[in-house]
């Protein structure tokens, strides 16, 4: 193995080893079903994009600042007249969303099983950290990786500390996610590969360019072509 081979790889979690964003998707046809009375569906799904957008900055991602966008879109549409028994159906949908089924993406299993071992594998993803904990237990997915990073952004920053810190620096690591915001401009942008796994579902808020210039950008069609991937690479 050349002394420049990669030693680190990255996954990140959600609609790259899990579903996640469907179960955000059910959960806002819900909501906006629960206020049908004050404003068309589409309206209302603007508007709680437009508060998610705004709270980023003070709640984060994940599913409790979710639900506060919520209820902050209520009150906005109803003019300060929603219903109390309304709110606790939000509060309702929010906790069921931190309950939902974890079900794996194709070749996930498979593919950790044979990367373990001879890379260092390290889960990388924000989100609510008890949400994020809880759907790596239930996944059953846990042995396979040497470490766990929830954090509240994705940045070349980011990248640049963990895998400095934990492999052999960004230039021998590479990042696998569904976002090209999150996942893998800012990975390349540390100097790491960016191998782009894309997901039919994903939030728009995570949607960029695909960095196609890049020589570190790669694109597959799903996670069993990952050893492909790094076979042609070494
Ligand atoms: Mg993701």
């Amino acid at each position: 193995m050349s002394t420049h081979a990669l030693t680190t790889i990255g996954f990140d979690a959600d609609d790259t080893l899990w579903q996640n964003e469907q179960y955000y998707r059910l959960t806002e046809e819900h909501f906006t079903q629960l206020l049908g009375d004050f404003a068309d569906g589409s309206q209302i799904s603007q508007r709680l994009l437009e508060a998610e957008k705004r709270n980023l900055s003070h709640y984060g991602f994940g599913i409790k600042g979710f639900t506060l966008s919520m209820i902050e879109t209520a009150i906005e549409i109803t003019e300060g007249k929603v219903p109390a028994s309304v709110i606790a159906k939000i509060l309702d949908t929010g906790r069921d969303l931190l309950s939902h089924p974890v079900e794996t993406m194709p070749h996930v299993r498979e593919t950790l099983e044979s990367l373990a071992g001879n890379y260092l594998l390290v889960l990388i993803t924000k989100g609510d950290l008890f949400d994020q904990e809880r759907k790596l237990a239930q996944s059953g997915l846990g042995d396979f990786f040497d470490a766990v990073e929830i954090v509240s952004d994705k940045t070349a920053v980011t990248y640049r500390r963990i895998f400095s810190k934990l492999g052999d620096g960004p230039e021998r690591a590479m990042m696998v996610g569904n976002s090209l915001k999150s996942d893998i401009v800012p990975a390349i942008a540390a100097g790491s590969y960016g191998v782009f796994v894309p997901h039919e579902l994903t939030w728009v808020l995570e949607h960029v360019d695909e960095p196609k210039e890049a020589p570190r950008f790669r694109k597959i069609a799903h996670l069993g072509e990952l050893g492909g991937l790094l076979d042609g690479l070494s």
